[in-house]
């Protein structure tokens, strides 16, 4: 069996699945991870293709590409915001800290033997995170922000599995419906993964996406690249980028995801995969977008979806490490959720997806925006094209994009009267 190459978003499960260490992660030539097979090894037992996110086996042993699931934000018992006490922590982070504070109060109570989260690496120009087990309380600060780039879960989930570890972890949408399905063939994983936290997720660019973002809107040689972060310092925040030659440069991270790094730059699972805000996490963690602007200091809009998420959240309030305030659910849904939810019309031609959103002129655009900047992405000598494109294509969307949006939100603002099924899965 073979999972369809076009739907794999790199999350990394089937490897860590794999009972003959038969898959590797490796990068593809468009700086995607993605699963390496070694024939020799495989005994074709299929568990890797089981676990995917992006495929059922049907009874006959077919495999098809699967669609996630219906429903807006999926299953939820509390949305609100919640920021970290410690402003080292609030400056450091994506948002409001939430993710990092929560890690390290699980640590500090002795709660979990370990937290496994990735942190960026700069290697020759390329920048990609990676996952380490982290014991030390103290360290967690160190993992703090968004890495938009791929990240190896791989080696730090196996070492956690070997050494029986109670853990807790962070992940994406893709990676946490893959380590729920492997619940279901390997139930040991269940008992040692204590929590797991999700983050909403647009999609993941490719290390070729930053390559691109460093030398079109910064003008600098990747490899000349020391450091890169892509979030913190407030909210949104700045992405900082450090060069050998000791320069350190500062540019806002949301200037920086729009350059074209977080819109061309993602494989075709991204484009297919309707999970945006991690429905099968213990709590979700966002940007709050629909609720906060301008610039200041950071809150995480929370999704708590388990008791389990609830409780531990409480807790962590309640020993002083957050502040949380409750909020209506509807700030949890954001104009991407409602794209992902959305027919998708070339992607997904002639499936039978039950998704809960119908196609929009905005939904198509961005699929022909897609089409149009995944191109021009391909090739390094039309980078600068695509700067072109990625800066001019504001004037159209921009304003499309809004009022699609509000039209949407008021849409479901009086489904949700109806029916609270619009919202929840
Ligand atoms: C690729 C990506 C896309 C995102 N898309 C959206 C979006 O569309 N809308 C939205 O509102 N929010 C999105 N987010 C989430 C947002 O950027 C913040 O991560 C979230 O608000 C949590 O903030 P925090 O301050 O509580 O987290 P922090 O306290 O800063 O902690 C973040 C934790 O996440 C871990 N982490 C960072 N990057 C990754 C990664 N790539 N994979 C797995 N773990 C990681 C870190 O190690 C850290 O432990 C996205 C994040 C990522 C990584
Ligand atoms: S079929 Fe089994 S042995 Fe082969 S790569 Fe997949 S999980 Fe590993
Ligand atoms: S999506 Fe994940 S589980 Fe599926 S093939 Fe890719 S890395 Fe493996
Ligand atoms: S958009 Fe979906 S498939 Fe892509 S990285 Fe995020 S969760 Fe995974």
């Amino acid at each position: 069996m073979d999972v369809p190459s076009v739907s794999c978003s790199g999350c990394g499960i089937c490897v860590v699945v794999c009972p003959r260490d038969a898959l590797k992660m490796s990068f593809s030539a468009q700086g995607h991870l993605r699963p390496a097979l070694n024939k020799n090894l495989c005994v074709d037992c299929g568990l890797c293709v089981r676990v995917c996110p992006f495929v059922d086996v049907h009874d006959e042993g077919e495999v098809v590409v699967s669609g996630f699931t219906t429903g807006l934000i999926g299953k939820y018992v509390k949305v609100g915001l919640a920021w970290s006490t410690d402003e080292r922590v609030r400056f450091k982070s994506a948002s409001g800290g939430a993710a990092t504070s929560i890690l390290k109060y699980l640590l500090e109570e002795r709660i979990v033997d370990a937290v496994l989260a990735p942190r960026i690496w700069v290697k020759r120009g390329i920048v990609f995170g990676r996952y380490e087990v982290v014991y030390d309380p103290k360290e967690v600060v160190n993992y703090a922000g968004s890495i938009y780039a791929p990240v190896d879960i791989t080696k730090a989930l196996k070492e956690a599995l070997k050494e029986r570890l109670h853990i807790a972890l962070v992940g994406l949408p893709c990676q946490i419906r893959g380590l729920r399905r492997s619940f279901q063939y390997l139930p040991h994983l269940k008992d040692n993964i204590k929590l797991v936290l999700g983050l909403y997720c647009n999609n993941t660019p490719s290390s070729k996406a930053t390559e691109y973002a460093v030398k079109t809107l910064l003008k600098v040689k990747p490899e000349k690249v020391s450091y890169l972060s892509f979030r913190g310092h407030g909210w949104p925040g700045y992405a900082i980028i450090a060069t050998d030659d000791y320069r350190t440069l500062k540019v806002s991270s949301p200037v920086f995801w729009d350059s074209g790094l977080g819109q061309y730059f993602y494989g075709k699972s991204c484009l297919i995969c309707s999970d945006h805000t991690a429905e099968l996490a213990d709590i979700s963690l966002a940007d709050p977008w629909t609720y906060q602007r301008g610039i200041s200091a950071g809150k995480t809009l929370v999704v708590i979806r388990t008791k389990l998420g609830l409780e531990i959240l409480m807790r962590a309030v309640e020993s002083g490490y957050l502040e949380f305030e409750e909020i209506p659910e509807l700030y949890a849904v954001q104009y991407t959720t409602l794209l992902k939810k959305a027919v998708k019309v070339i992607t997904k031609r002639g499936s039978k997806y039950p998704y809960v959103i119908p196609p929009s002129i905005t939904t198509v655009l961005h699929e022909i925006d897609y089409l149009v900047g995944s191109s021009l992405a391909r090739d390094e000598r039309l980078w600068p094209l695509l700067r072109f494109y990625a800066k001019t294509r504001h004037y159209v969307f921009k304003p499309l994009v809004t009022i699609d949006y509000f039209l949407k939100l008021g849409f479901n603002r009086i489904l949700a009267k109806v029916s609270k099924a619009w919202i929840v899965g």
